[in-house]
């Protein structure tokens, strides 16, 4: 039996196309060339966020699907770093605070949602950016995901800063984050009967509130011991950020293993260390010659 294939809602068509029963979809789907999806990777703290947002700018039309596992859930805006409407510059985003944050969204959910925010923006023309630190949903997304793989092409950028510069960088973000308002923030989220294992509560910056913020609701500790668990807990975030920033470090070079071919890593230390035209010279400009030539050959 023969079947005509004509093209489908795909921005790219599909050209008319017969084929033998039995032949599968992904046969069908080389038929078609991919549509594009630039993907910013890398540690937290590294600059994804500003990248993506620089990039967007640039390829107008663009739009931003958040791949941060705890940027996707609603509230704790200062202890998860979620850009701020300011820094979004109008750049559309998705997957951004939308999530309930008592749930568990997993690598599953996150495929679904993210497939669909691109499959919505390459109908509006624009250029999807994936851009966010969690390498599971990354991999489960390009490597796992039968229909996103089919259906697009990537380009990975990895933003990397040599490790003692950026675990001195994170923990001055901390101590921004606490300037800012994060132990209010917490302290209203805070709820003694909670699972932390569950949703955003897993987030760093949480959890490691609890025995400060126990304290403080008992009324039983003195201000010399309340101030102390503080200390402590603030500690204890700087060091788990580090160590967050090792784990995805190591998850990003065994990614880079599988990805190579397509695989851009940027150094920005220099940024970092404050050299002057560093982000444009070390970071943007290399980039956008990157995705010109993935965008347009
Ligand atoms: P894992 O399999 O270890 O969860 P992953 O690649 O899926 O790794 P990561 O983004 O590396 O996800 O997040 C791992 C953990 O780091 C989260 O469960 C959370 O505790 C913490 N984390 C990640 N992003 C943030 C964030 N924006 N704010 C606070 N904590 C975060």
């Amino acid at each position: 039996m023969k079947i005509a294939i004509s093209a489908c809602a795909c921005k790219q068509e599909l050209p008319l196309v017969s084929f033998e029963k039995g032949l599968t979809m992904e046969s069908l789907f080389h038929h078609r060339s991919k549509d594009k999806v630039v993907v910013i990777m890398g540690a937290t703290g590294t600059g994804k966020t500003k990248l993506a947002i620089d990039v967007a700018k640039h390829f107008q039309p663009a739009e931003i699907v958040n791949s941060d596992k705890m940027q996707v859930y609603k509230g704790l805006d200062i202890t998860t770093n979620k850009v701020t409407e300011e820094e979004c510059a109008g750049v559309p985003h998705h997957l951004l605070g939308t999530v309930d944050p008592n749930i568990n969204f997993s690598a599953n959910d996150f495929c679904r949602h993210a497939t669909s925010a691109i499959d919505s923006i390459v109908e509006r023309d624009g250029l999807p950016i994936i851009a966010g630190g969690s390498n599971s949903y990354l991999e489960a997304l390009v490597n796992h995901h039968a229909e996103f793989r089919l259906r697009y092409e990537c380009c990975f950028l990895w933003v990397d800063v040599s490790l003692p510069v950026l675990h001195s960088s994170l923990q001055a973000r901390v101590d921004r984050m606490i300037d800012a308002g994060q132990v209010n923030e917490v302290r209203e989220f805070f709820d003694p009967s909670a699972d932390y294992t569950r949703g955003i509560r897993r987030a760093i910056g949480v959890p490691e509130f609890d025995d400060f913020l126990r304290a403080e609701a008992s009324g039983t500790e003195d201000e010399i011991t309340r101030k102390r668990l503080l200390e402590a807990a603030i500690a204890r975030i700087k060091i788990n950020n580090c160590t967050l920033a090792n784990r995805q470090i190591q998850k990003i070079h065994r990614l880079h293993g599988l990805w190579k071919q397509s695989m851009h890593r940027l150094d920005a230390t220099e940024v970092f260390l404050g050299s002057r035209d560093a982000w444009h010279d070390h970071v943007l400009a290399k980039t956008l010659l990157i995705l010109h030539k993935f965008l347009y050959g």
